[in-house]
């Protein structure tokens, strides 16, 4: 930590200590300002607690609004295990899914696909770069992912992704049963094809990571702070913001609140279409000596099952209900006997259910730049599925704006114009 009696004033404040935000102030703080983190908990306890742990480097589309038919009147149905609803909820949230509908038509997603990719092809190496340094490189394993395909159909399907994912340069392995399972020998033998993605990385314990990059920026003279971001307002020609230390105003501040973005954003008039897909995840044991190395997806049940340092984390698919709603967690009822088929998963390692909230934009892009129209203010919110893999791209490069440096990738897909 650094010296609080100085804190009147920073030249930034970050708002919001998830992965994302965490990233931002390590970064700012690599560059010699003087920063000060605040949040309302602790470092990385909401949703960068509770990810899949996936840097997914390999990523070509999104998560999309789904085009068949079968699959759509399965999830209407409340039969999918990949996605759950509240129906109340459906009409306040019809405009953003009519605009998550428009950005999932293919052309809309080649298009997001090479808007992406700068982001996505630095993520694992960024992330060695803060590990490096924070001592954190224990959590890391580069191992890349598996998913695997119980039809035929379902990787037939994916015959456009690879071919983009190629063309990108991407390395993946396609392979049938017996190739999975030397890869992962515990895995039972119950799907035909599986996709082998070496250059995605994984995370033993995300909220491991994420306190070491906050050790870090303390060690740099940054300083965390308990406060509520909804308390920032004008200060002349600052910002300011209480904190339990006192008043502090800076001129640069950084909005990293991830789905509580527009707790603060819409108040100060900026209105931007940030919706969440809700997601939980349960711990469980393995039967025997049975391993996993890298996290798995199971891509028709839409689930993923990682090795965590707490036991083997299935986190489920979306369901689209209010943020603050109580927990539906129904999905693990399809879900868990799934998992059992592929992998011989024990009892529960605890006895919690983790319920987190995905920041999400339409088109699936993070916001990542200047406020529109609110001067010192900067956003980098809105990062999905993918916020852990890239808190570290988008903290070197919102620094590298704020800095006055040239961003090492052009900036302009994130602008939050885009939805102006
Ligand atoms: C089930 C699930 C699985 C996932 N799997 C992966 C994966 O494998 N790989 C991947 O890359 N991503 C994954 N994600 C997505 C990823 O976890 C998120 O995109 C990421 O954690 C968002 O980080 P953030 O820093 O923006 O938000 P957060 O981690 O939520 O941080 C926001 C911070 O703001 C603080 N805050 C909120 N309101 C206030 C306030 N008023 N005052 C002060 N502080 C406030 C909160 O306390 C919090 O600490 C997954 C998400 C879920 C739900």
């Amino acid at each position: 930590m650094g010296d609080k009696a100085n804190m009147a004033r920073t030249d930034a404040i970050v708002l919001g200590a998830g992965i994302v935000g965490t990233s931002v102030a390590l970064h700012l703080a690599r560059r010699g300002m003087s920063v000060a983190l605040v949040d309302r908990a602790g470092v990385g306890e909401q949703t960068s607690f509770g990810n899949a742990g996936i840097i997914e480097a390999n990523t070509v589309f999104p998560p999309s609004f789904p085009s068949d038919p079968a699959a759509l009147l399965r999830i209407a149905l409340k039969r999918a295990s990949e996605a759950n609803y509240e129906l109340s909820f459906l009409p306040r949230i019809a405009p953003w899914l009519m605009a998550f509908r428009a950005a999932s038509r293919r052309s809309r997603l080649i298009e997001n696909a090479h808007l992406i990719r700068p982001l996505f092809g630095s993520a694992v190496s960024e992330h060695e770069t803060l590990m490096a340094e924070s001592g954190a490189t224990r959590y890391l394993r580069k191992t890349g992912w598996l998913k695997v395909y119980r039809t035929e159909s379902s990787f037939a399907a994916l015959r456009r992704e690879l071919d983009l994912a190629a063309g990108f340069g991407l390395s993946f392995e396609t392979l049938d049963t017996a190739g999975a399972r030397a890869l992962e020998p515990s895995l039972n033998p119950i799907f035909p094809r599986a996709v082998f993605w070496p250059q995605a990385a994984s995370i033993s314990n995300p909220l491991g990571l994420t306190r070491a990059y906050a050790a870090r920026f303390g060690a740099l003279g940054g300083v965390t702070l308990t406060g509520d971001a909804r308390s920032l307002h004008r200060a002349g020609r600052r910002w300011r913001v209480e904190t339990d230390e006192g008043a502090l105003d800076a001129r640069e501040v950084v909005v990293a609140l991830g789905p509580w973005a527009r707790d603060l954003l819409d108040p100060l008039g900026l209105k931007l279409p940030l919706a969440v897909k809700r997601g939980y995840h349960r711990h469980f044991k393995a039967q025997g000596d049975a391993a996993l190395s890298r996290p798995v997806l199971d891509a028709v049940p839409g689930y993923v099952i990682t090795p965590m340092e707490m036991g083997f984390r299935i986190t489920t698919g979306v369901e689209f209900a209010p943020r603050d709603a109580a927990p539906t967690p129904v999905q693990f009822a399809r879900v868990v006997p799934r998992a059992r088929e592929l992998f011989p998963l024990d009892g529960r390692a605890d006895n919690k259910t983790w319920l987190g909230a995905r920041p999400c934009f339409p088109d699936s892009r993070p916001v990542i730049g200047p406020a529109p129209g609110l001067p010192g203010l900067w956003l980098a919110i809105g990062h999905a599925h993918w916020g852990l893999t890239l808190g570290p791209v988008t903290g070197r490069m919102l620094a590298e704006m704020m800095a006055g440096e040239t961003p090492f990738c052009d900036p302009a897909p994130y602008r939050a114009e885009r939805f102006l």
